[in-house]
């Protein structure tokens, strides 16, 4: 006699959720999905993919300013019919007056979000997940609740996420004073954007709107940007940063941001006051995990709210697990994802692997963008970890010279004796990209050694991982 399809209850369709309804499925569970808002959750419709559609439009705008530095010059400008049919065909009328369209920008982002939530939605209808739309909470383990509607399960998956941080004396209104979700529905580039925090998303949304034209300020309530990163790669998008215009207030703790007749005022703590046309407040993401019934179903969170989980995705309840945002083990897309899957491999009886967070791999996406995996500098640095580490500047690199720029470096580190890779650190023009050869050689446990005799091509920025590897060879006694 065959046994009864496993019955799962998802809450949260973000991908923490979507990810592990999908490997559920696969294993001939029963899955049901519970979505209030869209399939793909924040990380598609209002966060990851939405900032990093604007950032590959940023992107576009920088290497159009640094063109001229390449020799490209561009013609006069194009007027009157030419340029309404340049710009009708979908093209810049004269890149040498290349402007942000904001609306179009944005618009593009939001259609972009939303066919990627359809795609999402697509996805888990060909493989059978039922997907309910509305508010889920937990009734008790075992029981899901959506309005009047009670869903039994075998195993429940919390996967809520988290929305963005807001200070008490600085309230959105959606239209000045914004959240990293509002900013795409203004109708026009800020011109003068204050950035409230200089972390991740700050400071990538201060790059993004600087290379489109912005007057931007970032306020750091610490001495650099990005103070919890590698302290190197900091310092070099911080100077970039500077270089490009950018207004950098470090140790500079806003107070309070309040509109005024024209724009905004932030407050900070040394009784100075910043202004701006708006302000965009980036001081971390809380979890969503308030009235969902946590304490009837006898699911523990930590003091700030957060699921706790250990490496299996498993709560505190039996039959409960809980993936991404709302476990706050790190917020990334890539490691919900993780996170989900396990927990459905966990729960179907398969073979599993913990999480493992050492071998993660993470860009910023600042321009450049900084891009890390495995240990470190600071694990190194407090003698967590014993490890050679090498620093190689891009700015040698016949690559980086063609390209025209400068800004950037490769650092690697290697275990004392053996040589084996331990992670790394990219700072580059799409760093995101590059990082994987020293993923696959943290994954693979591979020593400088084998990193050093493999191939890169000439002329390339991977020939400078190569190079870092080579130079952590131990010379033979
Ligand atoms: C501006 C920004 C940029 C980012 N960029 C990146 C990036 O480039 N790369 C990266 O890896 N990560 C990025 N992240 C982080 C990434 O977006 C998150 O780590 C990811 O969204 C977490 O996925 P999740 O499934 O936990 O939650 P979410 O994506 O937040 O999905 C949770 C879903 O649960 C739903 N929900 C909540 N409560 C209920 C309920 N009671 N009933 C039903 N549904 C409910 C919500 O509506 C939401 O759709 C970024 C974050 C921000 C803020």
């Amino acid at each position: 006699m065959s046994q009864p399809r496993a019955r799962i209850v998802i809450i949260g369709g973000g991908p923490g959720g979507y990810e592990a309804a999908l490997v559920a499925a696969q294993l001939d569970a029963k899955v049901t999905v519970i979505e209030e808002d869209g399939l793909g959750g924040a990380c598609v419709l209002t966060d990851c993919v939405p900032s990093k559609t604007l950032i590959a439009t940023s992107s576009m705008m920088a290497d159009l300013e640094d063109a001229h530095g390449l020799g490209i010059r561009f013609d006069a400008a194009e007027t009157g019919v030419a340029a309404a049919a340049a710009s009708q065909a979908g093209g810049f009328p004269n890149v040498r007056h290349a402007s942000a369209d904001a609306p179009r920008i944005y618009s593009r982002i939001r259609d972009l979000a939303h066919a990627q939530s359809s795609d999402v939605a697509a996805r888990l209808a060909a493989e059978g997940v039922d997907v309910i739309i509305g508010r889920g909470r937990l009734v008790r383990p075992g029981v899901v609740a959506v309005g009047e509607t009670e869903l039994a399960a075998d195993t429940v998956l919390i996967a809520t996420g988290a929305r963005p941080r807001v200070l008490a004396d600085a309230t959105p209104d959606g239209e000045r004073l914004l959240t990293s979700r509002q900013i795409y529905d203004i109708d026009e580039l800020p011109r003068e954007l204050i950035v409230v925090g200089s972390g991740v998303t700050g400071a990538e949304f201060a790059s993004a709107f600087q290379a489109l034209g912005s007057q931007v300020t970032l306020v750091s309530s610490r001495e650099h940007v990005l103070p919890n990163e590698d302290t190197d790669a900091a310092m070099v998008v911080e100077d970039v940063f500077r270089r490009r215009g950018m207004t950098v207030l470090g140790r500079s703790r806003a107070t309070f941001a309040r509109r005024t007749s024209d724009g905004v005022e932030v407050g900070l703590a040394d009784g100075g006051t910043a202004h701006g046309s708006h302000c965009l407040l980036t001081v971390g993401m809380v979890p969503l995990t308030s009235e969902l019934g946590l304490e009837s179903g006898k699911v523990e969170v930590d003091q700030r709210g957060f699921v706790t989980v250990d490496r299996v995705s498993r709560t505190s309840a039996p039959g409960v697990y809980a993936a991404g945002d709302c476990t706050g083990v790190w917020m990334l897309a890539s490691v919900a994802a993780m996170q989900g899957r396990i927990a459905m491999w966990h729960a179907l009886g398969e073979a599993v692997r913990p999480l493992r967070l050492g071998h993660v791999a993470a860009t910023i996406f600042t321009e450049p963008e900084i891009a890390t995996v495995g240990v470190s500098q600071q694990d190194v640095d407090r003698g967590v970890v014993s490890a050679r580490v090498v620093k190689l500047p891009l700015a040698t690199n016949a690559r980086a010279k063609m390209d025209g720029f400068g800004d950037g470096f490769v650092k690697l580190f290697a275990r004392l004796n053996s040589g084996t890779v331990l992670g790394g650190v990219i700072v580059a023009p799409r760093a995101s990209e590059l990082i994987l050869a020293v993923s696959l050689a943290v994954e693979q446990q591979l020593t400088v050694d084998q990193v050093a005799q493999t191939f890169a091509v000439y002329p390339s920025l991977t020939g400078s991982i190569t190079e870092a590897a080579r130079k952590l060879m131990v010379p033979m006694e």
